[in-house]
């Protein structure tokens, strides 16, 4: 095999690394986004059910005040009672006892449904506390981690791109700028294929006889005629040939 055809393969395993890194880069914004969301999500939740807790505890207590009133104008009612000189009079004081109590039983149990409803918010708000402890302690290790890794990547990359300026250099421009088109038309898919049996395995088509008998000859790059992929010969030993027989 020639000499550039083996610092061709290179280039592209270069940098089909160069491309995996970058695009695993790019994903990591979008999680440490999707983290924080999970944070703020969890964190306005229970900012939420707090407030409607102090909404609820204000309600309990303006009802307790009225509790205590009508407690108090029941208490006179029933003073009056007793002093009552007429039928009438007895009458509208039994009346208005009556109505101050319906009024009484009717605040119990609206102070009731209050405490049931505090009781439920209370206890989860307890647990929403404990998830978001928990939960912080994940997210945060987790945002750690892609930080540290996209220094990392960082790293690999440029470390990667120096060994490719390199090796560009001792690279003549003969395959590289069709190599360099074919990455962009092929949206950074391998552009550089095996021929194996006389198949581009790119496209997977038959290559000519003739055309393989010269890919044979030259042992350089071709580009193959269906696809327009840069071709080599495959010189590896097949390994999942039929019968252990090499091709
Ligand atoms: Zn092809």
């Amino acid at each position: 095999m020639k000499e550039e055809v083996t610092l061709m393969i290179h280039l592209q395993e270069l940098d089909t690394e160069i491309v995996a890194l970058k695009r695993e880069k790019i994903e990591i914004p979008i999680r440490i986004a999707e983290l924080n969301d999970e944070f703020s999500r969890l964190t306005e939740s229970l900012a939420h059910e707090q407030e409607r807790a102090g909404i609820l505890e204000k309600e309990k207590r303006s009802k307790e005040t009225g509790l205590k009133e009508e407690e108090d104008r029941l208490l006179n009612s029933e003073k009056k009672l007793s002093e009552v000189k007429t039928n009438k009079e007895y009458q509208a004081a039994q009346k208005e006892i009556e109505e101050h109590r319906i009024q009484n039983s009717l605040l119990e149990e609206q102070i009731l449904l209050v405490m049931d409803q505090l009781d439920a918010l209370k206890t989860d708000i307890v647990q929403k506390e404990e998830e978001l402890t928990r939960t912080t302690g994940v997210i945060k290790a987790d945002i750690d981690t892609y930080t540290a890794r996209a220094l990392v990547i960082e790293d690999q990359v440029t470390q990667k791109e120096g060994v490719r300026a390199k090796l560009v250099k001792g690279l003549g421009t003969s395959y590289l700028s069709t190599y360099e088109r074919l990455t962009r038309t092929f949206h950074d898919e391998p552009v550089l294929v095996k021929v194996r049996k006389g198949v581009c395995m790119g496209c997977f088509i038959n290559l000519p006889p003739q055309f393989f008998n010269e890919l044979l000859r030259d042992r350089d790059i071709k580009t193959c005629p269906n696809c327009a992929r840069l071709i080599f010969l495959d010189e590896e030993p097949e390994k999942d040939s039929i019968n252990g027989v090499p091709a």
